[in-house]
């Protein structure tokens, strides 16, 4: 489930290349807690006004990054998952290496046929990490 906040970040002064805004004012206004100037700082954009990052009281806010750590989750699960069917495919092929060349025209078929599943699971892997950008 990803995060859904009402509170968005605001694009920053250092976005904007450090130009002003439109309207000439480079500094988005006043922060709503501190009464100080935005100024470059990070901030948050909520309802027409702006808080200072670290003046926003974040007691009333759900952890924003929820969906970060379900994302790290599905990533450790894929990369054991990974790890261990390429440490099936070596242990399987040192044990061939060991028995040589003892049933050698079948185990070379079997190799051929289990490294190509290992390669269709690598990328199937590959692919599955970046769509978790
Ligand atoms: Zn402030």
């Amino acid at each position: 489930m990803d995060f859904v906040s009402p509170w968005t970040p605001a694009p920053s002064r250092a976005s904007l290349g450090g130009l002003p805004t439109p309207d000439g004012n480079p500094d988005f206004g006043a922060c709503v807690v501190c009464g100080q100037p935005i100024g470059g700082e990070r901030h948050w954009h909520h309802r027409g006004t702006e808080t200072h990052a670290r003046c926003k009281d974040w007691r009333g806010e759900a952890f924003p990054y929820e969906w970060e750590l379900d994302r790290l989750r599905k990533l450790s699960r894929a990369l054991r998952n990974m790890t261990r069917a390429v440490d099936a495919a070596g242990i399987w092929l040192a044990a061939v290496k060991r028995a040589w060349p003892r049933d050698a025209h079948v185990r070379l078929d079997q190799w051929g046929a289990r490294r190509t599943r290992l390669a269709d699971e690598l990328r199937e892997f590959v692919e599955r990490v970046g769509r978790l950008k």
